[in-house]
């Protein structure tokens, strides 16, 4: 049967309710967890952790405050038994949290589900064999330029673009490809080389997907003139290699894509801002301290850790992660379009701490 989007691995089931679909106030279902395995990172891009505010007195969570990969794992079962199919882990820098293939291997044993990674990179090479041995599918690697000079000042710790193509031709090696390389565009900042970045993985399996600089967070002093719009990014490529569009894997997927008319390979845009997609997501996220959340721009989220410490059943949480769902009204994205709406004020969770 098809699921409300006319998609039938879009269903999420509610044991609850009998097996009814589990749906939020707008009719949107629970496919995917994206999994937060730590706040902390090593780049410090100014869009998204800068050295002003994560320098060496931030207080980062204390280990006894994030979860356990046991505690994880929980979450991600009942999640499952709720109609989650995709577990993305994500950080802050989720390869510098220790042993992760232990955790892959563990959320690899729930049935029907895909495990994804978003990284920066920099230390895949050595981790991917053992990621994909564990039963890891697929990699997104954040890669905002190819130019090594806009690459070093952007992440801001002086990482050159090598390391990250080496951890990229691992995971391709390893059997993770095609790799998603997903790029934050700013204007007047990196735009410049995107053109660049697009002509390095022509030709490859590997898929570059530009993102519209998002208002995440409080922190990153974000400018609506420095989003460079999709459309415009679009058009610029397609002067130089004729594109075409493709039609979406499945619906909801977060990226608009293309491909090269010459048969070159595919790329896509993520339009958060000019053109918002909450109408199509299916997204909640753990942070790496067990607080719940429903969107990436939400101000509060829920806090799961406490039940999954206090000894409450995985029905208890189970009841409580759908009647979250359930509730949910988020689309803080098409809201923000709508300049007769006043948004709302307090802080936004940062996206180191929530995972992208
Ligand atoms: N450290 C990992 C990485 O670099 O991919 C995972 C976490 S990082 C927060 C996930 C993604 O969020 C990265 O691609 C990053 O560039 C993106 N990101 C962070 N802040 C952003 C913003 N304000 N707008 C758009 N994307 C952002």
């Amino acid at each position: 049967m098809a699921g409300p989007n006319g998609h039938p691995d879009l269903e999420g089931v509610d044991p609850e309710r009998g097996g009814e679909a589990l749906l939020d106030q707008f009719g949107r279902p629970l496919h995917d967890l994206r999994i937060s395995v730590t706040d902390r990172c090593n780049f410090r891009c100014q869009y998204c952790m800068p050295k002003e505010i994560f320098g060496p007195n931030f207080a980062f969570l204390p280990r006894e405050a994030i979860l356990t990969f046991e505690e994880i794992a929980r979450v991600a079962r009942i999640a499952a038994g709720l109609g989650v199919r995709k577990f993305r882990l994500t950080g802050g820098e989720p390869l510098l949290r220790a042993e992760l293939p232990k955790l892959v291997a563990m959320l690899n044993e729930i049935p029907d589900t895909e495990i994804a990674l978003t990284t920066n990179g920099t230390l895949l090479a050595s981790q991917a064999e053992a990621l994909a041995a564990a039963g890891l599918d697929r990699v997104t690697v954040s890669l905002d330029s190819i130019d090594d000079a806009v690459f070093r000042a952007m992440n801001d710790m002086d990482f050159p673009v090598a390391i990250v193509l080496e951890g990229v031709e691992a995971a391709a090696a390893a059997g993770l490809g095609p790799i998603k390389l997903n790029a934050v565009v700013r204007r007047g900042v990196n735009d410049h080389t995107l053109l660049e970045l697009a002509r390095h993985f022509r030709g490859t399996p590997h898929i570059v997907r530009f993102i519209e600089f998002m208002d995440v967070g409080s922190t990153n002093g974000w400018q609506l003139d420095e989003v460079v719009p999709a459309a415009e990014l679009a058009r610029l490529i397609d002067g130089e290699f004729p594109l075409e569009p493709v039609d979406p894997n499945y619906e909801g997927e977060v990226a608009q894509r293309y491909r090269y008319r010459d048969g070159a390979g595919e790329i896509g845009f993520i339009t958060s801002v000019t053109q918002p997609f909450c109408g199509t997501c299916t997204r909640a996220r753990l942070s790496a301290e067990g607080q719940l959340y429903t969107c990436l721009f939400a101000t509060h989220g829920s806090d799961l850790r406490a039940k999954l410490r206090d000894g409450s059943s995985d029905e208890a949480i189970a009841g409580l992660l759908a009647g979250i769902w359930r509730a949910r009204e988020d689309r803080y994205s098409e809201i923000r379009s709508d300049a007769t709406v006043t948004l709302d004020p307090r802080p936004r969770v940062e996206m180191s701490y929530i995972g992208g």
